[in-house]
């Protein structure tokens, strides 16, 4: 008899889906088939404010966003759009730009055509597109519009401006039904039914099957959960998966990390977005932040080097464990768009930064580098360990600083050698 093997697997099994790719320049964003799950954002700055526009844009994309969208909601916005991506292509950021159209896209597509070539996707919501007769034809100029400057588009369903027309038609359906279904079952196929037939209108009008991508969103976790898992059933388009209008902080963190955890985990989602509202003061970045951990953290990405830090306890009277171990996160987050060309593989690095000698010399030697600070009553004494071997002692008041030296010495003996060689 096989002993079973208790070892998980560290990437889930993808569900297969077609493979898109979003171009702008050089820079292809390949989406879906066998490519890795890609993180998205949006900008909250108006659109017509072509600079600040571009400087977020640029914010967001060196902090890791690989697509970036962006709110093209009136002519002048639209015309701004040429400029947004002539700014940001001086400054060297071929981040591929989204346009996220509601109730004007097939005007504002076909009236400024120069805004339709700068963007590299168009976002089109199917409850927004125009209602009765207008919506086929206003949602066919969207895709006329893609078909003509060969962009992918993204159609993308929410729950809070859900197609109106087909829900009712849906609800008169059910009211048929013997045993009628919840009205939240509906509801969801309603979603499910809004994107897929849209994006199956889109084909037909002659978009390819692989350039077409949906996403359901809705704000509740169960809900999240739900909706994806029969939509990632009954189609095999590129998925963006999102927690719409996640919320604040802490609520929105958790909410956008558990429902697109266990989705991600079921091989369900192909780029991921958080939709976080930032904090007084906070920056647009953090949702980048937030959604790039979540990918390493289900070991699906890596993107900057990991530090292993223990929570305190009893035995960490001073806060110097806490702040060192923040230092060097904040610090290796700061250096990875310079150290992502300069030390290849260097987010593959393992830090610890531990508060004493119960878990800390074992904790650091599973890490690259690591040190175990010395707890209250301890001898004032930091061990530091490299690849899993006791290297020197730190001691006296700069051991922070002294820590920080040697990281730097670690990456440049480890992943500079790879560089030159390359
Ligand atoms: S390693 Fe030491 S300081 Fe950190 S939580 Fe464990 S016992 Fe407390």
């Amino acid at each position: 008899m096989t002993e079973p093997c208790l070892i998980p697997e560290a990437v889930p099994a993808p569900r297969r889906s077609l493979q898109a790719r979003i171009v702008w320049g050089k820079r292809v964003v390949t989406v879906g088939g066998d490519a890795p799950v890609r993180v998205q954002s949006m900008t909250n700055t108006d659109t017509e404010d072509a600079i600040a526009t571009a400087i977020q844009v640029k914010e967001l994309a060196l902090a890791g966003s690989e697509v970036v969208r962006i709110t093209v909601n009136t002519p002048e916005a639209a015309k701004q759009v040429p400029y947004i991506r002539e700014q940001l292509d001086r400054m060297g950021i071929d981040v591929p730009l989204v346009g996220d159209f509601h109730y004007n896209g097939h005007r504002l597509l076909t009236d400024e055509p120069a805004c339709a070539e700068a963007l590299s996707k168009y976002r089109i919501n199917p409850g927004n597109v125009g209602k009765g007769d207008k919506k086929d034809r206003q949602f066919g100029q969207m895709i006329e519009a893609a078909l003509k400057w060969n962009k992918p588009v993204r159609i993308g369903v929410n729950w809070g401006s859900l197609d109106q027309d087909l829900l009712a038609n849906l609800m008169d359906i059910n009211s048929q039904r013997p045993t009628p279904w919840d009205a939240k079952q509906v509801m969801y196929e309603a979603l499910i039914t809004s994107a897929t037939e849209s994006a199956d209108l889109a084909v037909k009008m002659g978009m390819a099957a692989n350039q077409v991508l949906l996403s359901c969103k809705v704000s509740g976790v169960q809900d999240l959960i739900s909706v994806y898992r029969e939509l990632a059933k009954r189609c095999n388009y590129p998925l963006h998966l999102g927690l719409t209008e996640a919320g604040m902080g802490t609520k929105g963190t958790v909410a956008s990390a558990v429902a697109m955890g266990i989705l991600l985990q079921e091989g369900i989602g192909d780029t991921i977005r958080v939709s976080l509202t930032p904090q007084p003061g906070e920056s647009r970045t953090q949702e980048v932040v937030i959604a790039s951990e979540i990918l390493q953290s289900l070991g699906l990405r890596r993107f900057v080097p990991s530090v292993t830090a223990c929570p305190g306890c009893g035995r960490t009277t001073s806060t110097t464990f806490q702040e060192l171990a923040k230092q060097i996160d904040d610090y290796l987050r700061m250096q990875m768009p310079i150290w992502k060309t300069k030390y290849p593989g260097v987010e593959h690095l393992k830090v610890a930064v531990m508060g004493c000698i119960v878990n800390g010399p074992g904790e650091s030697k599973h890490a690259d580098i690591g040190i175990s600070l010395p707890g209250t009553g301890e001898s004032p004494a930091a061990p530091v360990f490299i690849d899993g071997q006791k290297a020197l002692t730190l001691r006296g008041d700069n051991i922070v600083q002294e820590f920080h030296k040697l990281v730097d010495d670690y990456i440049e003996k480890r992943f500079g050698r790879v560089a030159e060689t390359v």
